[in-house]
């Protein structure tokens, strides 16, 4: 009979086209990492399947005018992949390579991330397939203000609150903000996090990401006997997160030796002045031309002689046929999913300890956190207080991991989706199914 079939296994767990399993590109790489820690998952495995399964997708057309009279129309999206443990969480990237696929993606990424440093959050993340640096300020603002209409039905402060990433930056949020404030009739500083200072921003967003990625390093290097005083250190992205890593290094006495973005890639083998490049990046936008550097071969970044790499730029950089030539004893992964599931392996095999980005970049979210927090309370902390709050966060989250890893002799990744996979599901198993 018709209901009857409707509850065989096999209808249950048929998946929508664009869940093929088969799916390659970094949803396919997200359900691998799934499948390897569902064995460590005991009784809560039974609630697997709703981690391979987005909760909401919604793809938006953004049509706005150009400055030249045409009408121009993006491809915009904002997926919310789980809220078990609170509302969605992550940021929205404006790229001209965004797909569904890398959004779903980001946002499962966003519910392990926000898990693993127990952040009260689902995940979720949004994007829109467009090359801003191709657009006027006024394009890109009526570009932000109808994507946020678009999405409307999903963000708000208690449901889903969207934060910077690739190419976003705190005007950006600033329009959104503003854009469903008008939208709902009330300032609503607390839809979205990343917000410059004076609109409810939080003192040490900006960096949080960056410091995060330097904490974790640190408490690896700890571990594994790596004297920071003279590390020789590589950055790929040298934007918000791998600037400020960058930066947080050379100040702890590390030599930051070749950094690469999509301007080229430079080289000193000294070690850069790490201030004078990010003034030369803000004043260029990117560092290609610095003066105290050699040019080196894009593809000859990835042999560089370092002791610790940062991928800091885009997902699925570190391949298969570039994890080979690594040097580094240390990848801390700055970026969401630079490293692809078969250069993972390769980097173990060498003995290459790889901090994953569902821990190593979560200091951005854990900021985003207190942002959102000091909004609902309108009473504002210093500087010192969220680096110390961060900093203890990320080191309780980060031995908590480690200890994992040792217990299951697992790799980092695999701990962390161990630990955030058993806090969401525990949080599904709790609430049961509605209705
Ligand atoms: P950003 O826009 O500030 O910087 C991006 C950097 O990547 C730039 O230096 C750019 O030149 C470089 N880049 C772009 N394309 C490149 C290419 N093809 N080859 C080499 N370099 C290239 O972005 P960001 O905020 O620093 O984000 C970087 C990564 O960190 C992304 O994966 C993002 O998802 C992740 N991340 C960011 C945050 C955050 O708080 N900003 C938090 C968590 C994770």
């Amino acid at each position: 009979m018709q209901v009857k079939d409707s509850h065989t296994a096999a209808a249950t767990h048929a998946l929508p086209s664009y869940l093929d399993p088969s799916h390659v590109g970094p949803w396919g790489i997200y359900l691998q990492q799934v499948d390897r820690v569902t064995p460590y998952l005991g009784s809560l495995a039974r609630w697997v399947e709703t981690l391979k399964r987005p909760k909401r997708i919604l793809v938006v057309d953004v049509p706005i005018e150009m400055d030249d009279g045409t009408i121009a129309h993006f491809e915009g999206y904002r997926v919310q992949h789980n809220l078990s443990r609170g509302p969605g969480k992550g940021g929205v990237r404006f790229h001209q390579d965004v797909t569904l696929s890398e959004v779903m993606a980001l946002s499962a990424w966003m519910s392990i991330k926000n898990a693993a440093v127990n952040v009260p959050y689902g995940g979720a993340k949004g994007g829109i397939r467009v090359d801003p640096k191709k657009l006027s300020t006024a394009e890109l603002e009526r570009l932000t203000r109808r994507y946020t209409s678009e999405i409307g039905l999903l963000i708000g402060p208690t449901k889903d609150i969207p934060a910077p990433d690739v190419n976003t930056n705190g005007q950006v949020m600033a329009w959104m903000m503003d854009t469903y404030s008008m939208n709902t009739g009330a300032t609503a500083t607390g839809v979205v996090t990343g917000k410059p200072i004076d609109l409810g921003g939080s003192l040490g967003r900006v960096e949080a990401t960056g410091r995060g990625v330097f904490t974790v390093g640190v408490e690896a290097a700890k571990l594994t006997g790596l004297n920071l005083q003279g590390a020789r250190v590589a950055v790929q992205g040298f934007g918000n997160v791998g600037g400020t890593a960058g930066k947080l290094f050379a100040e702890a006495g590390a030599k930051v030796v070749a950094v690469q973005d999509h301007t080229g890639t430079i080289f000193n083998n000294n070690g850069f002045d790490v201030p004078a490049l990010l003034e030369h990046v803000g004043n260029t936008g990117g560092v290609g031309g610095f003066a105290d550097s050699e040019v080196m071969d894009n593809a000859d970044f990835w042999a560089v002689d370092c002791d610790i790499l940062i991928p800091a730029a885009l997902e699925g950089q570190i391949t298969k046929d570039n994890a080979g030539q690594i040097k580094a004893k240390l990848v801390i992964e700055g970026a969401n999913g630079p490293t692809t599931p078969e250069a993972d392996d390769i980097l173990t095999d060498k003995g290459v300890l790889v901090l994953p980005d569902v821990i190593a970049n979560a200091g951005g979210v854990t900021v985003s956190y207190f942002e959102w927090v000091q909004d609902f309370s309108s009473f504002f902390w210093t500087e010192d207080e969220i680096n110390a709050r961060l900093v203890r966060i990320m080191q309780e989250a980060f031995a908590g991991v480690w200890a994992v890893a040792q217990e299951h002799k697992v790799s980092l990744r695999t701990a962390t989706f161990i630990v955030a996979c058993k806090r969401i599901l525990h949080a599904r198993e709790m609430r049961g199914l509605y209705p």
